[in-house]
């Protein structure tokens, strides 16, 4: 039985083709492989790709193991990743040194081919249940949406992104109306039920890659569209309004509509660190809750969007 459901990425690094092809046809079945010949290249590729462990040989050219082995551990963004080392001249002073520095093995590259393979694996296996780990404790248990503290981490990257970039972003504040009557009418289970169908719309509302749904708490959520203007924006939220009609769902009977309905906030800003009020961003979030508030005031499953605070 297989461990690895998920698509798990090995860097093997090595100047030499006689391994690499060796240790990739030892690894070729179960993960997906990368090559770097040279301490450097294998840099590049540990911070522009998903490597999720390195199994270098210690003695790489232009950065040895131990200085790449150094660099990752001290970098915050990379220092979860294993390194695995691979000897030549595998001797006792050698292993400490790389342990020391936080290598998570050391192997003799002269060992038998399976316990290469089956050391490799098992430090994989870690990896593999971390990540899942990671993903339960960053999705909404009741819809399967992202939560609330993904979304701050999303929030911030995108904010960031969008000031170096200098574009707009867009934030959708989604509000089930009346829903307290609902489930005072219908009972829990059905507003759990109701709360699930209406995180699905929103889920199949992105449209791009970097689109994000996440469940801010209760019924609201929010939808975070990087490289989109209030155009666009409001574009989504009327498509949005239209599916959770269509859906049809009975609504309580004191509830404004027959069916069930949302109301949104919508802002979208090319955010910047210097000017206006919407400089961080929480404001962003602040604003559309504010245009929420004005679409209840409007009467419900509507939305209010602008691009001022
Ligand atoms: P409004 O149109 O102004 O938004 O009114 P509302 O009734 O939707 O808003 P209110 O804040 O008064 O009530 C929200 C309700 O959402 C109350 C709470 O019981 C319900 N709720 C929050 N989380 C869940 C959940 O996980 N499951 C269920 N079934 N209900 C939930
Ligand atoms: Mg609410
Ligand atoms: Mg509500």
């Amino acid at each position: 039985m297989t461990v690895f459901q998920q698509n798990l990425t090995l860097l093997i690094v090595d100047d030499d083709v006689v391994n690499i092809s060796t240790l990739t046809s030892l690894f070729a079945q179960i993960f997906t492989i990368e090559v770097a010949y040279d301490g450097k290249a294998a840099l590049q590729k540990i911070v522009s790709s998903d490597i999720d462990l390195v199994l270098s040989k210690v003695n790489a050219p232009v950065i040895n193991g131990q200085e790449l082995c150094s660099f990752v551990k001290n970098n915050r963004l990379t220092a979860h990743i294993p390194i695995v080392f691979l000897a030549l001249d595998a001797n006792a002073d050698e292993e400490e040194e790389c342990l020391s520095m936080g290598a998570i093995d050391y192997i003799a590259l002269n060992a038998r081919p399976n316990t290469i393979l089956y050391r490799v694996k098992n430090h994989m296996t870690m990896v593999a249940q971390q990540k899942k780990l990671a993903l339960v404790s960053c999705t909404d248990g009741l819809t399967g949406l992202a939560n609330r503290m993904q979304l701050d981490t999303m929030l911030n990257k995108e904010w960031y992104a969008a000031v170096r970039g200098n574009h707009s972003m867009a934030i959708l504040l989604i509000d089930i109306d009346n829903f307290k009557l609902f489930n005072d009418e219908f009972g829990h289970l059905e507003g759990d039920k109701c709360l699930k169908i209406v995180a699905s719309i929103i889920a199949k509302s992105k449209r791009r890659e970097r689109d994000f749904a996440a469940r801010y708490g209760g019924e609201e959520f929010v939808l975070l569209l990087p490289f989109t203007d209030l155009k666009g924006a409001t574009q989504v939220a009327e498509l949005l309004l239209s599916k959770v009609r269509e859906i049809n769902i009975q609504a309580a009977k004191k509830a404004f509509f027959s069916m069930v309905t949302i109301s949104i906030g919508v802002t979208a800003y090319v955010p910047s660190h210097d000017k206006g009020l919407v400089n961080n961003p929480m404001e962003l979030l602040n604003c559309a809750d504010k245009h929420l508030f004005k679409a209840k005031q409007n009467g419900r499953n509507c939305y209010s969007a602008s691009e001022e605070y």
